[in-house]
């Protein structure tokens, strides 16, 4: 069900002892996990396969995404999706796991990204490791959707971290985004762009060091505030702007620009950036994934 008819829900709700989520027929929830916003995750080596220190970092990943699946379930949720969003697609551990999840590995090839398996059954959106967008101050690996190509993504002149770009699609789709867990430069930009977000901190760049809570405090507070999201399910509203929608990427080497300016209705803007414009969002999605 869509929209939670809140008032039909809680009466039956005290019918059958069921929270008044449940009691709607069923609420499915989708949770996009990338792994730089993470619990004292703090450089790129702990995110990489190669790095010494990655197993033990993907464990704290997985326990991360867990404690939003259980504040889901707390809340009523009936059914998850967790994408693994972060480098291959391959990094949450399976059997670790909460197994009343479903997970989504590996990059599909198409320009959902971060976001596949996103669609209109969905009702809220949650995002667990989530980092601030490239060129942020005082934010731990700060980068948007590349860490080597791209230094600004704006949709409709508004600039976006990956959040609002994720946001966006979800959006399409009329889902919003509920929850967010990263460092607190994150947090700060997706109440920016999200509004009554609930969001939580668990950590604070400074500079390239970074200050975490315990990471068993973290889960806490995600289990806590993805809870108190989900009971406020019917206050937030897709993201959506208005169309014409306008693409613009600005890329770190001009070389990059030039080669973007060829996809077909794509525009120079200055030495960095090219821009595109349509009134279909997947236009854009299409042009992000290929024009990069
Ligand atoms: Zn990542």
């Amino acid at each position: 069900m869509k929209r939670p008819l809140i008032l039909r829900g809680m009466f039956y709700s005290l019918l059958l002892c069921v929270t008044p989520l449940q009691a709607q027929g069923g609420v499915k929830v989708f949770i996009s996990v990338d792994m730089e916003g993470i619990t004292d995750v703090v450089d790129w080596d702990e995110t990489r396969s190669s790095g010494s220190d990655y197993q033990y970092y993907r464990t704290l990943m997985t326990k991360e995404a867990n404690a939003a699946i259980e504040g889901a379930l707390e809340a009523g949720a009936t059914e998850i999706v967790v994408r693994d969003s972060h480098g291959s697609g391959r990094n949450l551990l399976p059997e670790e796991l909460n197994p009343k999840a479903k997970l989504l590995r590996d990059w599909s090839g198409g320009p959902f990204s971060m976001m596949e398996g996103i669609d209109k059954t969905f009702d809220a959106v949650i995002f667990v490791g989530y980092h601030a967008k490239a060129g942020t101050k005082d934010a731990t690996l700060d980068h948007t959707m590349s860490s080597v190509s791209i230094r600004d993504l704006k949709v409709n002149g508004v600039s976006l971290p990956e959040s609002g770009w994720n946001g966006l699609i979800a959006g399409c789709f009329d889902v919003p985004v509920v929850f967010l867990a990263g460092d607190k430069a994150a947090c700060e930009q997706a109440r920016a762009i999200f509004g009554n977000v609930e969001a939580v901190a668990v950590k604070e760049g400074i500079g390239e060091a970074c200050l975490s809570l315990h990471p068993q405090k973290a889960r806490e507070l995600i289990k806590a505030g993805v809870k108190k999201a989900m009971g406020r399910l019917s206050e937030f509203k897709p993201l959506k702007y208005e169309p014409p929608y306008e693409i613009e990427i600005q890329f770190r080497s001009e070389h990059e620009a030039y080669r973007a300016s060829w996809y077909p209705g794509a525009k120079r803007v200055g030495d960095w950036g090219v821009s595109y414009t349509s009134n279909d969002f997947l236009d854009l999605m299409r042009f992000f994934m290929l024009a990069r």
